[in-house]
């Protein structure tokens, strides 16, 4: 392992004390930071040294909800009339794209939405998977991708009937023992499940027993259309949190990804079984869907994180997009300025800590050295009370000039210098190509 130094940045460390270190350097040795603050330059010696430039520098983001094997859906349009509906859609495209991906396409659509999110700056993703025609060992597929580009994810499958009952329990099973007994932990894993509305209550009850006995946690959509909660009444006679309570889903490891039509009741049972909920606002709006009662969310005491749901890899952008979202429902021009940044800041990093073993999310001693230092000199003053407005007007739009992931320098001058990044996308062009003629 090498060690590195970055100097003369304007640190916005995120830790406890929330500290900004104005000209600070930090030293990184192996996966860790060992040493930030105001010391001089030949304290250590190192491998190699970034000089920062003055820039702001900040740990890495964190996505908390993807689909990357959606990659090779832009641009796409489905043949067939155009759908209406939240469930036409899923049918017309995202159960074909995904039925259409052999396991190059799962390499190959994770290794491209990786490389945008580290140049994004993002260094860990918490990614939901699907391949039907490919399920066993898909994971690994996308483990590979993690790993030829540097960054860390937690990985599940999404088990549902949709095409055959139950495809998939026995992928996240194998996947949760292979991370389980890795003594690496660039990768973790958790229980993918779609949505109650693909899920019958024999495949409920093998997920759940699986699931709970590997205290994996499990990963899964709900209450994103009104379906959702009308299938589940008109086939169980429950609401969505009862039923998943029935199979003791919900607890601190579980994510649940949408919740756009809980109530004041399903928001407590998030909290009193201490559940996280994901928010994505751009998938929200482009779906057409109502609003996730964000703010409600929190006010309840509700863990609540934030992701890009398959639509980019930039993740600071749904920060934005949420705040914009929130504030347009609520017509209200003082709420979630905070709360996004939040949201993305501290929740996104709580969410991650729950999942993986390294502590990340903080530039502070014995944190995983994953590091970002944006295209960005702050030209009005930068301090705790107007961070988060360089978060939502600047950073959103900065390029990253260095990410560091697990100590490693991953994107260098904007460039991923370890990957052939031409012929990556030479391939993945071809790759799209042949996906595209398979969907009919
Ligand atoms: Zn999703």
């Amino acid at each position: 392992m090498s060690s590195l130094l970055i100097t003369n940045g304007h640190i916005v460390t995120l830790d406890a004390d929330n500290r900004f270190i104005e000209n600070g350097s930090i030293y990184i040795d192996g996966h860790d930071i060992i040493d930030v603050g105001n010391f001089a330059p030949d304290t250590y010696s190192v491998d190699r040294t970034i000089d920062a430039r003055g820039s702001l520098v900040m740990p890495g983001l964190i996505n908390a909800h993807h689909h990357l094997y959606s990659t090779f859906a832009r641009g796409f349009t489905p043949p067939g009339p155009q759908a209406t509906t939240f469930e036409d859609n899923l049918k017309s495209l995202w159960w074909k794209l995904d039925a259409a991906l052999d396991s190059d396409d799962v390499y190959y659509s994770a290794l491209l939405a990786i490389m945008h999110a580290a140049r994004a700056g993002c260094t860990t993703i918490i990614d939901h998977h699907a391949s039907p025609s490919c399920c066993d060992g898909s994971l690994d597929e996308v483990e590979r991708a993690f790993r030829d580009v540097g960054l860390s994810g937690c990985l599940c499958y999404e088990v549902s009937d949709r095409n055959e009952v139950g495809q998939g329990i026995e992928e996240n099973e194998r996947y949760i023992r292979k991370c389980r007994a890795s003594d690496d932990g660039q990768m973790a894993a958790s229980f993918g499940l779609h949505a109650l509305m693909t899920l019958g209550t024999r495949t409920l009850d093998r997920c759940a027993d699986i699931g709970n006995s590997l205290d994996a946690g499990f990963h899964v959509h709900a209450a994103e259309d009104e379906i959702d909660v009308t299938v589940t009444m008109e086939r169980y006679g429950r609401r969505i949190m009862d039923r998943f309570l029935d199979f003791a889903i919900p607890g601190p490891k579980t994510i649940f990804v949408h919740g756009i039509h809980f109530g004041p009741r399903e928001l407590d049972l998030l909290r009193s079984t201490d559940s996280m909920l994901v928010n994505a606002p751009e998938s929200n709006m482009n779906n057409g869907l109502s609003v996730a009662p964000v703010l409600d969310m929190l006010k309840h005491g509700v863990t609540v994180g934030v992701g890009t749901d398959g639509m980019s890899s930039h993740v600071i952008s749904q920060a934005r997009a949420m705040y914009l979202h929130q504030r347009t429902y609520h017509r209200d021009p003082t709420v979630a300025f905070t709360e996004a940044c939040e949201i993305l800041l501290n929740n996104n990093r709580q969410i991650c800590n729950r999942l993986f073993r390294e502590p990340r999310g903080m530039i502070e001693t014995g944190q995983l050295a994953d590091i970002i230092i944006p295209d960005y000199v702050p030209f009005t003053p930068l301090n705790a009370e107007t961070f988060y407005g360089h978060l939502l007007f600047g950073l959103s739009f900065a390029r990253v000039r260095t990410t560091i992931a697990r100590g490693r320098v991953i994107v260098d001058d904007g460039r991923l210098m370890h990957l052939d990044e031409d012929e990556i996308r030479a391939r993945c062009a071809e790759q799209a190509h042949r996906i595209w003629a398979r969907i009919h």
